[in-house]
């Protein structure tokens, strides 16, 4: 430890920071996929010469895996995909907090938690798309009306076990009370075109296929379909548009990518030089370009996909809140029949 310890203060000394490559690591434990996030790592080990280790897995069982590792546990920070995965690792523990003046003026209070154990990375909205063909955007307002009877047969949404559901529900929740809520997941279900199946894509292709008129999906799908190089994808994204709900009062739903330093961290002062690379300008406008999400920075520019989405009110919950009430949407979901 001595030896490695003297080793970079001789190569900062002599040749300057980049000689300090390897000396240091980070070990990340990651529900964002490789291709996601790898690049980005890949760019922070260029700059600081600390090295990465990325092991990605499903976001409730990269949890599991911390508990059970306890402190030995070889990871230093949880990337998640959702913010309820957060608040539950800190529930569980798991995290502990960072200060961090950078962190801090990067990210909006919502998008973090109060006593630094999370911070948001990157901003997803959760919007409706409709079929261009047979949908007029007059016709759509906010989330609760997708219940009305005009929309009978005709909704695509993915399965109550997804957390970006859980989190719309949880923030409706917070703004309408369970019961409100629970009359509309209950309306929502008897709207429902088909039992839900597969992810934001298939919705997105159940909509341009005619299978369902409109649809909840977060707002990268869309993004990533209109851009990929698959023809079908492709195709299947221009038949459909976004619509923005609630723009006339509390504004669309938005949830974020984000992380927190384990508990166990053994890296401590590498692995918070790392999340504040995450929240700086380079992997914010990366973000946006390569992963068509909104930053979580102001004054960061959106890729041109974004930009033609318009402008739009977005719901300022403190996303805690998304977390808290978390297990009461779970519950209320299966109580309407939400599958
Ligand atoms: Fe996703």
């Amino acid at each position: 430890m001595k030896y490695k310890f003297l080793l970079v203060i001789w190569g900062s000394f002599f040749l300057g920071s980049q000689s300090m490559a390897q000396v240091d690591e980070v070990n990340i434990y990651s529900e964002r996929k490789e291709e996601l996030i790898k690049p980005l790592l890949d760019k922070f080990t260029a700059e600081t010469g600390i090295k990465v280790n990325l092991v990605t897995g499903e976001g409730d069982a990269l949890i599991k895996r911390l508990e059970i590792e306890g402190k030995d546990s070889l990871a230093d920070i949880l990337l998640a995909t959702d913010v309820a995965r957060l608040y539950r690792a800190k529930s569980l523990e798991l995290l502990q907090p960072v200060q961090s003046d950078i962190l801090v003026s990067a990210i909006p209070a919502n998008f973090r938690d109060g006593e630094g154990y999370w911070y948001g990375l990157s901003l997803r909205s959760r919007i409706i798309v409709y079929a261009k063909e047979r949908v007029r955007p007059e016709q759509l307002s906010t989330y609760e009306a997708m219940t009305n009877p005009e929309w009978k047969g005709k909704v695509c949404v993915r399965s109550s076990s997804n957390p970006y559901n859980q989190s719309l529900v949880a923030s409706m929740i917070a703004r309408l009370g369970v019961e409100a809520t629970e009359v509309w997941a209950s309306g929502l279900v008897q709207n429902f075109a088909r039992t839900p199946k597969g992810g934001d894509r298939d919705q997105i292709k159940a909509v341009a296929v005619g299978e369902c008129d409109i649809a909840l999906v977060n707002t990268y799908y869309l993004g990533g379909m209109l851009r990929s190089e698959m023809v079908d994808e492709k195709q299947a994204a221009e038949k459909v548009a976004l619509f923005w709900p609630n723009q006339g009062d509390r504004g669309a739903h938005f949830n974020i990518s984000g992380a927190g330093l384990t508990r166990a961290a053994k890296n401590r002062d590498a692995a918070i030089k790392l999340l504040e690379f995450l929240a700086g300008d380079e992997a914010q406008v990366w973000y946006a370009e390569m992963n068509f999400e909104f930053p979580v920075k102001a004054g960061i520019a959106v890729s041109e996909t974004l930009q033609q989405w318009g402008n739009y009110i977005a719901d300022d919950i403190n996303l805690d809140q998304l977390g808290q009430y978390n297990a009461e949407a779970v519950r209320l979901m299966d109580r309407a029949g939400w599958k």
